[in-house]
């Protein structure tokens, strides 16, 4: 919560003292557990304030707000990106995530953990693509929030078939405790972006994870 809420503070204040335009890399998960599907930009979301996902989410709402505070009442060029889901190259190993966990899990052999019942869906955007969309946001003069992400829908069930097919291999799948508050769904509306930036993702996720897994194997030990 100081990092998303006090660091964005500073960050505004040293933006507004050069006059550079400022990039704030929001999420998805301003949404919460979301009651619209997919998600749109006009929706407020269903944040859970006080749960174990409460800090991010509400840290990264009280960015977007005083980005926008930032950018009225003292006329810092602001932009708010919506990062929804993003893999790639170059993301940790163990940082818990879903991709990076199934990647390591099957190269391994280990049990590939899909938590909850697997039917919990999100969204994938390959990370060149993202940047792309991020690049083209700078471009413009627009300050209200921008969904950034890919809207083709997986289960996670889908995800780890595709991650074994992928990696060849013989792990199988089990099943843990879905973590609280964990989003049954996300998938964002990108109708503003594409019209807005004229920009949409191009790499589809069987060809994403082909890269990622890649650049994992020689890492994974
Ligand atoms: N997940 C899973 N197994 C894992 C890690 C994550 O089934 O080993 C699920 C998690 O419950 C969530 C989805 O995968 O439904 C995406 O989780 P992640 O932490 O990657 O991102 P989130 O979208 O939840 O921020």
């Amino acid at each position: 919560m100081k990092v998303g809420a006090l660091g964005t503070h500073n960050v505004l204040g040293f933006a507004k003292s050069k006059r550079a335009v400022m990039l704030l890399a929001s999420t998805s998960e301003v949404y919460g557990d979301p009651l619209q599907h997919p998600q749109r930009e006009e929706y407020w979301g269903n944040v859970n304030p006080v749960g174990p996902r409460g800090v991010y989410d509400e840290a990264k709402r009280f960015a977007e707000a005083i980005t926008m505070a930032y950018h009225r009442q003292q006329g810092v060029d602001t932009r708010i990106a919506r990062i929804f889901n993003t893999y790639g190259p170059n993301m940790r190993l163990n940082d818990g995530r879903v991709i990076p966990n199934f990647i390591c899990q099957c190269i391994k052999g280990n049990d590939i953990t899909a938590y909850g019942q697997g039917n919990q869906t999100r969204s994938f955007c390959y990370v060149d693509d993202l940047m792309e969309g991020l690049y083209k946001l700078t471009q413009t003069r627009y300050n209200l929030p921008v969904n950034m992400g890919n809207p083709d829908e997986f289960t996670i069930l889908q995800l780890a078939e595709m991650i074994k097919k992928l990696t060849g291999s013989k792990s199988r799948i089990v099943f843990n405790p879905l973590p609280e508050d964990d989003p049954k769904v996300r998938m964002p509306d990108i109708t503003k972006a594409r019209k807005l930036l004229d920009w949409q993702p191009q790499v589809k996720l069987e060809d994403g994870l082909k890269k990622t897994i890649e650049w994992f194997k020689p890492r994974v030990s």
